[in-house]
């Protein structure tokens, strides 16, 4: 293939990365194989520990899946609302909630619980990510089937869903103090308000390198579906890979009111000049620099919902010599202008750009963004965070270089809530602090 990293004579099992179990049928899952020809294998080797724990979950999860004997026993159960007979099953089901990036890593923490609690993670995607992922596991399924019969009350989950475990202490459904059986199942609700389960001791094991916990769970589950990759793989061999170096700038603008184009624009610019991440533009006509003998060529990849910012950096450098002497190509795979739930080319194009963005050499991403943390994670990258403006001027310095490649976690509990002060998370685990973009939210470092 033109322009992409040459596989010689590798075999299929060769490409494969060291996280996944060789067998898989190549032909359904492209990119499961292909990815190593176009983005370089992680530098962040995953522990024996955490492989072995992947191939035992592979097994638990043949074993569990869906319509195996185990899971249709589990589903009288559910029918019945009481144990009629016992497997060796427990299951984790996932509902979704917002965008894809958000999604992404809460299927990721639901894995990482499921396996450290030995349970099966089955995943409800909402028609508008369904056929952007391949089936992680061989021969089994992840997807919950529409025949689940609790999908009724999906849409009443929420912190006031009485079958909280919570609430149902609180209404004595579930009594502690009596040996009562316990409810078919309990409902969590984890998007603001967690639990202080503590698997301190397994996660070490598992992830002795703290900050690559996101970085190896989503390479393992997150592979293109043949659909995606070709998305992928076209737009990249057309405009990215004869580049010497791609610099992807994730523009993500959550209130257009409060941080208006000029002052995000100007703010990109400060910091890619600032870090010295692209090259400056010469304002003085017939420069001598704009016949320069510099061969080397910086694609920059826009990703962002709107047109803009990728029109006015490709005119800057399309109209005027940069001071190097290099020559920049900037390209926007789409511009969807708003945020669309339950339309699934609209998440197959952001499925799209945030690979593509964690192909980049360089990434700039933009604050509190889930979108940019998983790209970054995915690609091993340590970004360029453009803090977030405030009353429509530009901050100062206007980037910063992340800590870790791991996502920040926006809203985590207080330590210190039993005493009513706030304690910082970093007096009890000292590879946890705060993140650069959400002053109270908690990254792995
Ligand atoms: P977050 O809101 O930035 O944390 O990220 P999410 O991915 O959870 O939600 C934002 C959603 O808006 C995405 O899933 C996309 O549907 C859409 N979106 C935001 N930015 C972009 C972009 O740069 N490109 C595309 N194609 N879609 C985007």
């Amino acid at each position: 293939t033109p322009g992409v990293v040459d596989s010689g004579n590798a075999s299929s099992q060769q490409l494969l990365d060291e996280l996944f179990a060789p067998g898989h049928d190549k032909g359904s899952c492209l990119s499961r194989y292909e990815a190593i020809l176009y983005r370089k294998p992680s530098s962040h080797k995953p522990s024996p520990y955490l492989l072995s724990k992947l191939r035992s979950y592979e097994s638990l999860h043949n074993l569990c899946g869906p319509y195996t004997e185990a899971y249709n026993k589990t589903l009288e159960q559910l029918k019945y609302g009481r144990k009629v007979s016992t497997t060796d099953c427990n299951y984790v089901v996932y509902t979704p909630l917002s965008g894809l990036g958000n999604r992404m890593l809460t299927i990721a923490s639901a894995f990482l619980y499921a396996l450290l609690t030995n349970r099966v993670l089955l995943v409800e995607f909402g028609s508008e990510i369904t056929g952007l992922f391949c089936e992680p596991f061989q021969q089994t399924t992840w997807l919950l089937p529409r025949d689940f019969p609790l999908r009724n009350q999906f849409d009443n989950f929420s912190q006031e869903y009485p079958r909280t475990y919570g609430n149902m202490l609180k209404s004595r459904v579930i009594n502690t103090a009596v040996k009562s059986p316990p409810p078919p199942f309990p409902y969590i609700y984890l998007a603001y308000n967690i639990d202080f389960p503590s698997f301190k001791q397994e996660l070490s094991k598992l992830f002795p390198d703290e900050e690559t916990v996101f970085h190896h769970l989503g390479r393992y589950l997150f592979q293109p579906s043949n659909e995606a990759w070709g998305l992928i793989t076209r737009f990249y061999r057309a405009y990215l890979s004869k580049a010497d170096e791609t610099i992807g700038i994730q523009v993500r603008v959550f209130d257009t009111k409060a941080t208006p184009f000029q002052t995000v624009m100007h703010q990109i610019l400060s910091c890619t000049l600032k870090e010295k991440l692209l090259p400056e533009v010469l304002y003085v006509k017939n420069s001598a620099a704009s016949l320069s003998n510099n061969q080397s060529m910086k694609a920059v990849l826009v990703t962002s919902l709107y047109s803009e910012y990728y029109e006015h950096i490709k005119g800057m450098y399309w109209t005027k010599p940069t001071v190097s002497g290099e020559v920049i190509g900037v390209y926007q795979p789409s511009h969807e202008e708003h945020e669309i739930y339950g339309n699934n080319m609209h998440s197959m194009k952001a499925w799209t750009e945030i690979y593509l963005l964690s192909m980049s050499n360089v990434l700039i991403t933009s604050s509190w963004s889930t979108f940019g943390y998983v790209a970054q994670s995915l690609g091993g990258l340590k970004p360029w965070m453009l803090y977030r403006p405030f009353n429509g001027t530009t901050p100062d310095p206007p980037c910063v270089q992340a800590m870790s490649m791991e996502p920040c976690f926006h809203f985590p509990p207080s330590y210190g809530c039993k005493a009513d002060v706030y304690i910082g998370p970093g007096a009890i685990v000292p590879h946890v602090k705060h993140c650069e973009d959400v002053e109270w939210g908690l990254k792995l470092v």
